[in-house]
């Protein structure tokens, strides 16, 4: 004898019969989404920035909200209470939401799934509105009343900052800036000081952020970092520091004489902050590490503007008679510490040093 269905009264010759009902009264008896966590999908907007939070955790919006919204419904789905196996197929399309005024969206969302493996694929639609609240983000709200947490400060040893170092640093602070969007979302600059040449202040929401940006700034400047804290105020019986990083860039610069394992050189450039040296002696050319392109392992001998200029008389090799342009002093030195290409009567600038005349860069 067939069976026939409990709820319709169809025979297992109309439709397949499985748990007592017919295919058809199977899918309406076995609800593939039994429940939602929430009624509504509560997501608040920030009216500053555009990004959206939801159970208080603020996700970033870079492109879409929608594309946000996506990724918190799938969240939401994942919590529903739902037959196994159950899958979001498709949200009906909707609207990017406005961020400066509530709204509601009324979604339609369909999902498949079984629960019996003998009842083929089926699916359920649902509708489910999803609501926009208007709020400030803690970043934002932070951010307007001028809340900082550190302060970066660009700061030169006994010299005014140069324009490359200027411009470095500007570029410098972009890249850090950029890479931060994504990232933590206290890290911003609150506000920018130029003092031009005698230094930059840089306000940082975040002490993490501002740590990063110290670094980074010293690691590229072949610079050195003084920290320091103190008490800015107590909150809710908790005291509050603020710190201060201070980065400082070296005495010595592009075409300085310096001494480094007590040799003379003459810094040729920074790369990437690590010091390029052209040894007086040796003429040969090295780089620095990172660890030792720092004032700890480089004392500067002579600015380069102090450096002395001479005018070539007689070039002899394997000698040379060279002129002091101020003193008009003529001596003979070894060629070889003059470059090759050079001919009678051309300007060079020397390192006179202790132990004798090397031509340098004039950089
Ligand atoms: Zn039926
Ligand atoms: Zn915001």
């Amino acid at each position: 004898m067939g069976q026939i269905c409990c709820k319709c009264g169809k025979s297992d010759s109309e439709e397949k019969i499985v748990e007592g009902f017919c295919i058809s009264c199977y899918t309406q008896e076995f609800p593939l989404i039994i429940s939602f966590p929430e009624k509504k999908l509560n997501i608040t907007a920030c009216k500053l920035c555009g990004d959206l939070m939801y159970h208080s955790k603020w996700y970033k919006v870079l492109n879409q909200p929608s594309d946000v919204i996506r990724d918190i419904l799938d969240g939401f789905v994942k919590k529903a209470k739902k037959a196994k196996g159950t899958e979001l197929v498709l949200v009906s399309d909707f609207d990017n939401p406005p961020c400066d005024v509530a709204s509601k969206h009324p979604l339609k969302v369909i999902f498949e799934g079984s629960p019996n493996p003998e009842v083929p694929l089926y699916q359920q639609e649902m509708e489910l509105d999803l609501v926009i609240n208007i709020g400030v983000c803690e970043r934002c709200a932070k951010f307007n009343r001028g809340y900082f947490e550190s302060i970066v400060q660009v700061r030169s040893d006994r010299r005014e900052i140069n324009e490359d170092e200027q411009r470095l640093i500007s570029e410098l602070i972009k890249t850090k800036r950029e890479e931060s969007i994504s990232g933590n979302r206290m890290a911003y600059i609150a506000k920018f000081v130029d003092q031009t040449r005698g230094g930059i202040d840089l306000y940082i929401g975040s002490e993490h952020f501002a740590k990063s940006i110290a670094h980074y700034l010293a690691e590229n400047l072949a610079a050195s970092i003084d920290y320091s804290t103190k008490l800015k105020s107590v909150k809710d019986g908790k005291p509050v520091y603020l710190s201060t990083y201070c980065v400082r860039v070296p005495y010595f610069e592009v075409g300085d004489l310096v001494e480094y394992q007590n040799e003379p050189h003459q810094v040729i450039r920074f790369n990437s902050g690590r010091v390029e040296l052209f040894n007086l002696k040796t003429r040969d050319h090295k780089t620095l590490s990172h660890k030792e392109s720092h004032p700890d392992y480089l004392t500067i001998i002579k600015k380069k503007v102090n450096l002395p200029k001479f005018i070539i008389v007689a070039l002899q090799p394997p000698s040379v008679s060279i002129m002091n342009s101020v003193s008009f002093e003529t001596i003979d030195i070894d060629s070889q510490f003059i470059f090759d290409d050079h001919s009678d009567g051309d300007e060079i600038i020397m390192g006179d040093l202790p132990n004798g005349l090397f031509e340098c860069f004039d950089i």
